[in-house]
């Protein structure tokens, strides 16, 4: 379905990233419908069936007692006999109870502002031609003056890689402003309406890290990064709390239908500012989320320096590891560079056909400022890397800023950390610095790369999750939504499989992860990057957090676990989502 948006979910905050939506406060009220504290030993739950538990100490069992929100027991029914009593409930879910999936970096805010935006996919939109036109049919059926907003274009997959500029868009829709966003979430397009409907000219100056595209001094509609894009679509109407709330609900519910019951949010403040921990907290009060979140607060807010922006954060009450244990705000969130199907993530060497390889978005010096800044207040980090000059640039830091042996046990973490090499693994070993794989980056793009943008060498260091492993790190795998739909059991099978989408080829096989490994990093090593070490698998003394799985994918073949469908999630033993 094609839908033209001036309606419902509407971006957003103002003109500045980072800028507050009026109707949402800041205050934080914790809910508390979390786990109770259990006064006996004694099961409330019975959990009766096919139970897999991904705990190697006993990795199936036919009963699971439930008690204040953890598991107190597991094995077979008679083991479970002694914590029962008339009073425990038994249930028998029809189908596979498995941990409920971790989903390590996803987004929230940014899918908000276009949940109900045009999709603009490849799949929907296969030739640039067909992209244009469905910009054309847009505009020709939304009334004069409202916006046309579309997302996911993807010119990576375009021969020649052809971009939406200024001048096409006005040719196809002369009476509307006109948004498009880039797949990859790091470039929008607008024509001139849409220009001057945020009040930006050629005079415009580039904030820090972002970028707008000009020829000959002129405006070209192509917007590059946070900072800039948040001004162009700061023009857009402003979403009502109620809005806001709707929006997260179906994203959490949508991520709960793909198995997860817990999740980061990997740029918080990017819609609405410092209170959208107040505004998860307060959904949460009303009626439990379906997932648990894990916010990364974003460290970048327009006209602030990075200790303001710490600063306005504490302000608000988010401070390392505050909220409960629905909502925490867990890690500082820092992007280093752009995109690589968007020829803007940094590289040594430069992209296919061009004389350079990106640049970074801060200075050496800019970048120690704004990760000390996060050290200092006592966040986990986790920095934006896709090519291989950002995960240098992002290492160097590191290894002046972080101390050489201790510290605090914060889990620090290189986000995509797509074109890794050898040193790099083994440094990030030494400083404890594990990478979190946007794997479905080999089933989508991994053609493009090999082909058109990078090249055979490159392509092939493209998320080595097999060589994150044998260097001794916990990789975990990540959608990245909305840059590709949220289902880990398939970013776990595109890790197994390294399959493109494309041609169906197998990029570089020596990376292919084991199916152990490739569902450990969407479970254990995701829990554990998201410092909730009591979820990830089922045993005593763990969350009582479960997904009803069609089938069980640690003793099936990963070709068919993208496959798998769930029924329902429960965290702390009750239903957090039902299909
Ligand atoms: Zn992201």
């Amino acid at each position: 379905m094609l839908r033209s948006c001036s309606c419902s979910i509407h971006p957003v905050a103002g003109a500045h990233l980072g800028a507050a939506v009026p109707t949402v406060s800041s205050v934080i009220e914790p809910a508390h419908h979390g786990r109770r504290r259990s006064s006996t030993d004694r099961a409330e739950l019975l959990v009766v069936g096919r139970i897999v538990t991904n705990d190697p100490s006993m990795p199936t069992a036919e009963a699971m007692a439930v008690a204040g929100g953890s598991i107190i027991g597991l094995g077979s029914r008679a083991d479970l006999e002694g914590l029962t009593d008339a009073r425990t409930r038994t249930v028998a879910p029809d189908g596979v109870i498995i941990p409920g999936l971790i989903e390590p970096h996803m987004h929230i805010w940014t899918s908000l502002l276009n949940l109900d935006w045009a999709d603009m996919s490849h799949a929907t939109c296969p030739t640039f031609d067909a992209s244009v036109a469905m910009v054309k049919d847009l505009a020709a059926r939304t009334p004069d003056g409202q916006f046309v907003l579309g997302k996911l274009f993807d010119p990576s997959l375009y021969p020649g890689e052809t971009v939406l500029t200024r001048d096409i868009l006005d040719q196809v829709a002369p009476h509307n402003p006109v948004i498009v966003m880039n797949a990859s979430m790091h470039f929008v397009y607008a024509n001139s309406a849409a220009l001057a409907a945020a009040g930006i000219d050629d005079s415009v100056v580039d904030p820090p890290g972002g970028r707008f595209g000009r020829v000959d001094g002129r405006l070209d509609g192509v917007v590059g990064e946070a900072s800039a894009m948040m001004m162009l679509v700061g023009a857009l109407p402003r979403p009502t709390e109620q809005d806001l709330a709707d929006g997260i609900r179906r994203i959490l519910r949508t991520a709960a239908s793909r198995g997860v019951t817990s999740l980061r949010e990997a740029a918080t403040g990017t819609l609405a500012g410092v209170g959208e921990l107040a505004l998860l907290h307060r959904l949460n009060g009303v009626e439990r989320l379906a997932v648990r979140v894990s916010t990364a607060q974003f460290s970048v807010m327009s006209g602030r320096s990075p200790a303001e922006v710490a600063a306005a954060w504490a302000d608000a009450g988010v401070t390392p590891f505050s909220g409960d244990e629905m909502v925490r705000a867990d890690a500082w969130k820092v992007v280093t560079d752009g995109s690589n199907q968007g020829r803007s993530g940094y590289f040594t060497q430069p992209y296919l056909g061009e004389t350079a390889g990106g640049r970074a978005n801060w200075t050496p010096e800019t970048l120690r400022e704004v990760l000390s800044v996060g050290i200092d207040a006592g966040w986990q980090l986790m920095i934006h890397t896709n090519g291989d000059a950002a995960i240098e640039f992002a290492l160097t830091a590191l290894e002046e800023l972080l101390p050489a042996e201790g510290g605090a046990d914060l889990r620090h973490r290189l986000e995509h950390c797509s074109f890794a090499t050898d040193d790099h693994l083994t440094r990030m070993a030494a400083l404890g610095v594990s990478p979190s794989f946007l794997m479905n980056h080999v089933y989508y793009w991994g053609a493009a790369f090999r082909d058109t943008i990078l090249g055979p060498t490159r392509a092939d260091r493209l998320d080595r999750v097999a060589s994150a492993c044998a260097a001794g790190l916990r990789p975990s795998l990540h959608s990245d939504y909305n840059v590709t739909e949220i289902n880990p059991l398939q970013s776990a099978r595109t890790a197994v499989l390294r399959r493109t989408q494309t041609d169906d080829t197998v990029l570089n096989p020596a990376e292919c992860a084991t199916p152990a490994q490739a569902l450990a990093a969407i479970t254990t090593h995701a829990a554990w990057q998201i410092h909730a070490d009591d979820r990830g698998s089922l045993a005593v003394g763990r969350r009582a957090d479960w997904a009803v799985a069609s089938a069980d994918p640690w003793s099936s073949d990963p070709e068919g676990w993208a496959d798998i469908t769930f029924t329902e999630t429960c965290i702390d033993g009750t239903p957090a989502w039902q299909a």
